[in-house]
């Protein structure tokens, strides 16, 4: 008889089937259980792998029979069952660190409120080019449980939202990165963000002196929290505005320079990725990369040649000069600032959707200096107007996507930009981002 604890799975996702899929490989007894329906590729793999599982509905009995219980991240701490879990004392830890406790691997790990996607593709980027053997987990692609269960890895890129970190009780990223803490998701924080800014250092909660937390040292917000939370490992700051002794910072020339003790310092004067924010981004990359012995030239060569990301300050079309870009991923206030930031010519930006609560004031600057045009592109448009009518030459609504393209070609003249960097949800009119920024790229080629 199996002397392994019983396992229950909350939540049937990509994290959750990663879990039952660890917890199987590893010979535990496990039971995943969803309180809304699976969708039918992670119904087959269950099935294929012989994990028996639940959907539409915990059984309560059931779950409660767990040793240990596994909570995707999408699931809150105030779900009935949560708390029923809670009442009864069973441990119950995230799909992170239940792969970290089979993980033979070294963890960069990467949270932030901002930039974490492209923070992690341009880390898992400069690993692969130095041919090391790494995979990219976490919010991109597969699950950091899925992936060490099919296979050890040497490396790991994960990519780790504030959630997943909640339930950690020994996570212990061998490199942590935190980009920056701007209010998102507070929701799921009791609208405090002193609670957001504690699940965010998280990340570096079980680090030691050997392990090391690479940081914005220009985000307000990092350092308001950072005494209290500071974790016990190597600090690391990035900056844009001061001279670091040791971290990333840039110098009169503007190139980036890397410096680390017992180590030659290196430079770094061409970034693929344009714009402050990745500038922020490449730093972080660059000094994972530096910390783990790879060469300056494969460095370099990666962040210089990496291609765009997809609904990311994304370039789509020149049409007869006018350039379209998709930025559908900024769905709040700070990542369209970064967008605004790095627009060098005269721009109409195609705003709107879901308001998480914007405030919007951070914008104005910004927009007087650079925006000629705005096409709101959302169902309710009232705050927009409201805040920027006075502010810009020109402002008109569109009812979809493809009459809000329409509008901003025929007010763009050459060497002017569109930019779609919405600063909103999209369910409104869209499925989500995704499908925002897709019908965007389409509407464009339709020109
Ligand atoms: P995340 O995975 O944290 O959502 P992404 O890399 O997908 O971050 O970028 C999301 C949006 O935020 C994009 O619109 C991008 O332009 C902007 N952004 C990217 N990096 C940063 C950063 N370091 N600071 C602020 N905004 C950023």
């Amino acid at each position: 008889m199996s002397t392994k604890e019983h396992i229950v799975v909350l939540g049937g996702g990509e994290s959750g089937y990663g879990a039952a899929l660890l917890a199987k490989r590893n010979g535990y007894p496990v039971f995943l259980s969803d309180g809304g329906t699976l969708k039918d590729k992670y119904k087959q793999r269950l099935q294929a792998e012989n994990i028996s599982f639940e959907e539409g509905g915990h059984t309560e009995e059931k779950v409660l029979q767990a040793g240990l219980v596994i909570k995707s991240p999408g699931i809150p701490e105030k779900a009935t069952i949560v708390k029923s879990i809670r009442a009864k004392n069973i441990p119950l830890i995230s799909e992170v660190e239940w792969a970290y406790r089979f993980c033979k691997g070294k963890v960069i790990a990467i949270t932030g409120s901002n930039g974490k996607t492209t923070t992690t593709m341009l880390t898992h980027h400069i690993l692969k080019n130095a041919q090391l053997d790494v995979a990219m987990v976490g919010n991109i692609g597969d699950s950091f449980a899925a992936s060490v269960a099919e296979k050890d890895h040497d490396y790991y890129v994960l990519e780790v939202s504030s959630f997943q970190l909640d339930d950690i009780t020994s996570f212990k990223p061998h490199i942590a990165i935190l980009t920056n803490i701007t209010p998102d998701h507070l929701d799921r924080y009791d609208y405090k963000m002193e609670n957001y800014a504690r699940s965010k250092f998280a990340i570096g909660r079980y680090q030691d002196e050997k392990d090391y937390f690479i940081y914005t040292l220009d985000d307000p917000e990092t350092l308001n929290y950072f005494e209290e939370h500071k974790p016990h490992s190597h600090m690391l700051p990035i900056s844009l505005e001061k001279q670091v002794e040791e971290g990333a910072f840039t110098d009169e020339q503007n190139n980036i320079q890397i410096n680390l003790k017992n180590q030659e310092a290196m430079s770094i004067n061409e970034l693929a990725l344009q714009g402050k924010h990745n500038a922020y981004n490449s730093m972080a990359a660059g000094l994972a990369g530096k910390l783990l012995g790879i060469r300056k030239e494969v460095i370099r060569e990666s962040l210089a040649g990496f291609e765009s990301i997809e609904h990311r300050l994304e370039p789509v079309l020149q049409v007869y000069g006018i350039e379209f870009i998709n930025d559908s991923k900024a769905t709040n206030v700070n990542s369209t600032w970064y967008a605004l930031e790095s627009m060098q010519k005269p721009t109409i930006w195609i705003v709107g959707g879901v308001d998480k609560g914007n405030d919007y004031s951070q914008l104005h600057k910004l927009v007087k200096e650079k925006v000629k045009a705005i096409v709101c592109l959302g169902v309710d448009n009232t705050k927009l107007h409201a805040e920027f009518e006075e502010m810009v030459p020109f402002m008109i609504d569109a009812a979809d996507m493809d009459e809000a393209v329409r509008i901003s070609y025929k007010l763009g003249t050459k060497d002017d930009a569109v930019l779609l960097s919405p600063c909103c949800a999209s369910f409104d009119l869209f499925e989500n981002y995704e499908d925002r920024g897709r019908q965007f790229k389409a509407a464009v080629r339709r020109l």
